[in-house]
């Protein structure tokens, strides 16, 4: 039967209007009826550079994202690395691994700390390892520099003694101040002031595994906090006031300690009885901090800042040697629920002279089964089964 002419026409234009409802539904971004709108599924990452790629500019949010797909949705997070000029090989030598193995799927932008000025030499060849975005930032002195409460007579006396116990770079002033730090100044620079989990790398560390998953992504969506590869146990010497300055913190504040803590693993006195005796309670193990993934909230957060003020205000960031790696997990273990810090036994990871070599198919150039390709007895530096013991594998 003939359709009149009206009515043909008619219809052409509603199913040419429902052609357009449904690619508006499926191109959301690229709305061409409200110019400049942003959709409800979608958010503006602060982080990204509105002049970049699109995909930098709008960041699905969780139910949209695919793990594995390249420029799959990015979350709030940065690689980020403290590092000097000279050390600009091992430098592009780490990023090439971690590149290669996971960030080249998944595109995080890179932000790189000194305490001076970064060369054209470094910008342009760090940038040139990468697709993403590298941001090149100064540190502030007041991060930086000692605080005015430290004597120096004192510092230098401090010094002398800590030599005569082979504490490895005590008279070097700015490895003092790297650790104080990387304890608790990085997160507090503008330029991470948007930004909420870091993944801390190293010049000259390798990665080994090829990781498919944006590891950031599942921080988030599992609720972790903290993200280690090795266990180890410090030297006492660097730390002798670290844990009875702790004692003395909690002394004072009341309710600080989480619940669910990790303070048997702390206090650990089995394994090892002369490192707990000679840094007076502590077992001295300690996540390796030249890996870590975290949620800066953590750091941020009250009951951390009221800690670090505490430590730096007595002094062993340079009296004494203390590392970021025994502050950052005397604090973890017990401030935060030990189920929030994950073990990523899937990224294999080496800053000599130890690595973790997962036994995966997924992993080239390492050796399974040990922590160390260095002297044997560098084994039972591992305490990685204290954690396992106390808080499980996770
Ligand atoms: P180690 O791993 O304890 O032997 O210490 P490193 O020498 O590897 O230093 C730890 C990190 O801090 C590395 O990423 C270094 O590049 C960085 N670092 C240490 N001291 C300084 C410094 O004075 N300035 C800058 N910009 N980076 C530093
Ligand atoms: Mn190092």
């Amino acid at each position: 039967m003939a359709v009149a002419r009206p009515v043909r026409v008619l219809g052409l234009a509603a199913v040419l209007m429902w052609c357009f409802f449904i690619y508006q539904i499926f191109h959301p971004g690229k709305s061409i009826l409200k110019p400049g709108a942003v959709p409800p599924s979608f958010e503006r990452d602060p982080n990204m550079d509105p002049t970049g790629e699109p995909d930098g500019i709008l960041v699905r949010t969780s139910e949209e994202y695919a793990p594995g797909l390249e420029n799959s949705a990015r979350i709030n997070a940065t690689l980020l690395a403290l590092v000097r000029n000279e050390e600009l090989d091992g430098m592009l030598q780490a990023m090439r691994d971690l590149e290669r193995t996971w960030n080249h799927k998944f595109n995080y932008p890179w932000t790189f700390f000194n305490d001076v000025p970064f060369s054209d030499e470094f910008k342009k060849k760090t940038q040139e390892v990468t697709k993403a975005k590298c941001n090149y930032e100064l540190i502030p002195d007041e991060h930086w520099k000692m605080p005015s409460w430290i004597n120096m007579d004192l510092f230098d006396e401090s010094v002398q003694m800590l030599k005569e116990q082979d504490i490895q770079y005590a008279d070097k002033v700015s490895y003092h101040q790297m650790c104080r730090w990387n304890s608790g100044m990085f997160y507090k620079h503008p330029a991470l002031a948007n930004t909420q989990y870091y993944w801390r790398v190293e010049p000259k560390v390798h990665f080994f595994c090829d990781v498919d998953y944006d590891v950031f992504r599942y921080m988030q969506d599992n609720n972790k906090t903290y993200g280690f590869t090795i266990n180890l146990y410090d030297a006492p010497q660097s730390i002798p006031t670290l844990w009875p300055e702790t004692l003395k913190f909690l002394a004072e504040h009341d309710g600080y300690v989480h619940e669910n803590n990790a303070l048997d693993w702390l206090t650990d006195k089995t394994r090892r009885p002369e490192h707990n005796n000679r840094a007076n309670g502590y077992s001295t193990c300690h996540f390796w901090s030249n890996f870590e993934i975290g949620d800066m909230n953590f750091w941020r957060s009250k009951v951390y800042e009221d800690y670090f003020n505490h430590l730096d205000r007595a002094g062993g960031f340079f009296y004494e040697r203390w590392g970021d790696a025994p502050v950052h997990s005397i604090a973890l273990g017990l401030f935060e629920d030990s189920s929030r810090i994950h073990w990523f036994r899937d990224i294999g990871y080496q800053h000599i002279p130890f690595f973790n070599c997962p036994n995966s198919p997924k992993c080239k150039g390492c050796v399974t089964g040990r922590l160390t390709d260095g002297a044997s007895f560098l084994h039972r530096e591992d305490c990685r089964p204290n954690w396992f013991k106390y808080v499980g594998m996770g």
